[in-house]
């Protein structure tokens, strides 16, 4: 019977963040875990080290390019950088085109009777407008993309007299550190 070899690697780094606001500098913890499992059949000691390696060389890569939501002490901005949202993919789109098209023909289906809906050609017919549709919904997905992150970015820096009591907070409780404020 196969068993799972698991290495799990934790750690902590100093984030040091220079505010595309105003230019205050500052620095936060930011603290991640990485996990690397393989299937331990045929598994020799040395690919043991390596499966740990790989969790190491995973936390790694997370604490240089992870970021978390620290808004900036001196301004309450949050970074451009911070801010993370869903891609809105063009197979996702089409998949919605499709998707209204079927319930579109199952509600005339209800609706008109006497009426007989050729659904089998139609819905080859969606799926080739679909096809068809796939690089303007590639267009359109990423304008969508582009207008939800501005829509999270404007929505996290709308309040930044709050955000500061927020970074406040998190400098108390010893996650981020900053030179002291001027004016404060
Ligand atoms: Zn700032």
């Amino acid at each position: 019977m196969a068993t799972i070899t698991t290495a799990t690697a934790t750690g902590s780094a100093w984030k040091q963040v220079t505010c595309e606001g105003c230019g205050h500098k500052f620095e936060y913890l930011i603290k991640r875990s990485a996990s690397e499992s393989r299937d331990s059949r045929g598994l020799l000691s040395s690919d043991r080290n390596d499966v740990a390696d790989v969790a190491k060389y995973g936390l790694q890569y997370k604490l240089k390019h992870e970021t978390d939501l620290i808004p900036c002490p001196a301004c309450g901005v949050y970074q451009a950088e911070m801010i993370s949202t869903p891609e809105i993919r063009p197979m996702w789109l089409v998949i919605l085109l499709v998707v209204v098209v079927v319930v579109l023909l199952a509600v005339l289906d209800v609706l008109l009777k006497n009426v007989s809906i050729p659904v089998g050609p139609v819905l080859i017919a969606a799926l080739v407008v679909g096809g068809i549709a796939y690089i303007p919904l590639r267009k359109l997905s990423a304008v969508l993309t582009d207008t939800i992150y501005q829509y999270e970015y404007s929505r996290r820096n709308a309040n930044v007299e709050r955000n500061k009591k927020v970074a406040a907070d998190l400098e108390k409780k010893g996650r981020m550190r900053s030179q002291p404020v001027p004016g404060c």
